[in-house]
């Protein structure tokens, strides 16, 4: 059995979360939602099976496109998560509301067409 955790919350400490275990995937998202909803160029998310992210305190929840939600602090306003029908058992987080963000590594990029700037090889 895993016993790693991960632990997180936003800028204010109204919103923690616990996740247990490892990550399923850690992605860079360029699309443009995730930039309008975090402020970013873009957002590296870190993608948890939906039963292994405990909210300690709940977030606030927008639905930003149909079927898909963003989970926020309504205190303080930090962005959290990212929530989708097409992906209904994982729940995606964002790096930056973790305590620990050294521990994660992107290993993918998402909506790379729509990225600000191209990653020079
Ligand atoms: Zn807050
Ligand atoms: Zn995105």
């Amino acid at each position: 059995m895993n016993s790693e955790t991960h632990s997180g919350g936003c800028m204010c400490g109204a919103v923690r979360f616990i996740a247990h275990g490892a990550p399923l995937l850690v992605a860079n998202c360029h699309c443009k939602d995730c930039r309008r909803a975090t402020g970013a160029a873009f957002t590296t998310f870190v993608d948890f099976p939906r039963d292994k992210l405990e909210f300690i305190q709940p977030p606030a929840a927008y639905q930003s496109s149909p079927g898909a939600e963003r989970l926020y602090c309504k205190i303080c306003g930090t962005p959290l998560a990212y929530r989708g029908e097409s992906s209904a058992d994982e729940i995606n987080m964002v790096l930056g509301a973790f305590d620990d963000p050294q521990q994660f590594t992107p290993s993918e990029e998402c909506h790379i067409n729509s990225a600000l700037w191209k990653t020079q090889p």
